[in-house]
């Protein structure tokens, strides 16, 4: 007798899931004026447009000597000192046949035309003349007005996330604040009966069958590495009421509500049915691995209003890469930000691997000192220490197999955290 065949539908790609996530993240509208010395991070809402050159003057980029070149005929000419301008000072136009004592950051003198370096003069007697060792050439050692920024120039985009030099830029052009795109605010909760928080059992005390809860740790921070806002509601159990109830409370106050584990098929898994009791799923289920029982929806609030949902697996690698993968680019979406997927980097492989996969596949790598990559022992959902291992992911396509010298595409941890 022939078992009967039940035909699922093939799992989406992660290409089409994160084409069908983001089309569901339209950016959030609320903006702020923060600090700039508070700003690292943030997402810019406004164009930053400078209203003057940077540096705002021609000015000298040596300790010595501003001087006319057509003074300076031969070598070991002898000048007098007509001037002295320190930075944070204006001088006066430069007296031909003579030169003025300058220092890094000063003006350039109207008629000066270069900048020749203390070390290539020689200061004679009382300082009040100077023998020139070297001829220079016209507009040495000038930093030329506007050479960083034009006036009228765009310094930072809107979308762009702001790092330390940026703020940097920013101040340079005289911002005391700047428009930022609000923090997100998540709620998030793990589910599982078997999960117990550190210091709350000690690990002698540990009942069978209870782990401690990892996932709440590590999505936590790389939420707040991405400058949201965490409400953290803990531990929720496996039960249907429970489940309910998390999810109308996290919906109120939220822009996003993130949970980890009971998103797969088993009897104890009630995040899907009660996504769907509360709001709509519109995505279930993506063909990578790990990371296959990913979910986005909506929990409704009233009318037309609702929070976002997205539900990760439990695994706590599993959790980690589609966090990184999905995640990610969906909250930076709702910020505004205009980079939102990671650029990867080819590099080749130093290792075998074998075993081709269905699903596309984000392996635990490492880069070595040969420029090449080396691969964690364990690639299971549930080796945490992979994670820390490695210092990236390789995205290799379904269906690969990998041989060491292959090039492959390999995307740092720091680009899928920042
Ligand atoms: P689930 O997706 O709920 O079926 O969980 C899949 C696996 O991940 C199980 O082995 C769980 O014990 C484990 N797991 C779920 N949540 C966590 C967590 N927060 N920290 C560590 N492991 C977890
Ligand atoms: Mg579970």
């Amino acid at each position: 007798m022939n078992a009967p065949r039940t035909t699922f539908p093939p799992l989406k790609s992660l290409d089409v899931a994160l084409t069908e996530l983001l089309s569901h993240a339209a950016p959030m509208s609320g903006i702020e004026d923060v600090n700039t010395f508070d700003a690292d991070g943030r997402v810019l809402a406004a164009d930053l447009v400078s209203a003057l050159h940077v540096p705002p003057q021609d000015n000298s980029a040596m300790d010595g000597y501003a001087v006319r070149c057509a003074d300076i005929s031969a070598l070991g000419v002898v000048l007098p000192v007509s001037q002295r301008i320190a930075a944070g000072s204006s001088g006066q136009p430069l007296q031909p046949a003579s030169v003025a004592r300058i220092f890094t950051g000063a003006p350039i003198p109207a008629g000066a035309d270069a900048v020749v370096m203390q070390e290539d003069c020689e200061a004679l007697g009382d300082t009040a003349t100077v023998r020139v060792k070297t001829t220079p050439q016209h507009g040495q050692w000038i930093r030329r007005a506007g050479e960083d920024v034009a006036r009228g120039a765009v310094v930072l985009s809107k979308g762009e996330l702001l790092t330390p030099a940026s703020l940097g830029l920013a101040a340079g052009i005289g911002m005391k604040t700047v428009s930022v795109s609000q923090r997100l605010r998540v709620a998030l909760f793990s589910t599982g009966d078997e999960l117990v928080m550190p210091g709350d059992v000690a690990p002698q005390d540990m009942r069978p069958g209870t782990i401690y809860n990892s996932n709440r740790f590590f999505l936590r921070a790389l939420l707040q590495r991405l400058g949201c806002v965490v409400t953290d509601m803990g531990i929720v159990p496996d039960q249907r009421e429970a489940t309910l109830d998390a999810l109308r409370a996290a919906a109120l106050d939220h822009d996003l509500i993130l949970t980890s584990g009971g998103v797969s098929v088993g009897e104890e898994d009630h995040i899907k049915p009660a996504v769907q009791a509360l709001g709509e799923l519109d995505l279930w289920q993506i063909a990578i691995k790990p990371g296959k029982p990913f979910a986005y929806g909506k929990i409704r609030k009233s009318g037309t209003d609702f929070t976002h949902f997205i539900g990760l697996p439990g695994n706590p690698v599993s959790s980690f890469v589609t966090f990184m993968v999905l995640v990610r680019p969906f909250l930076r979406q709702l910020q505004g930000a205009s980079q939102i997927t990671p650029v990867a980097t080819a590099m080749p492989a130093h290792f075998n691997w074998p075993r081709a996969d269905k699903r596309r596949e984000f392996l635990r790598v490492r880069r070595n000192a040969a420029g090449g990559l080396d691969l964690f022992s364990n690639q299971s959902s549930g080796v945490l220490t992979s994670a820390v291992w490695g210092d990236g992911l390789l995205d290799n396509p379904p269906g690969r197999t990998i041989a060491h010298g292959d090039t492959v595409q390999f995307i740092s941890f720091l680009d899928l955290m920042g």
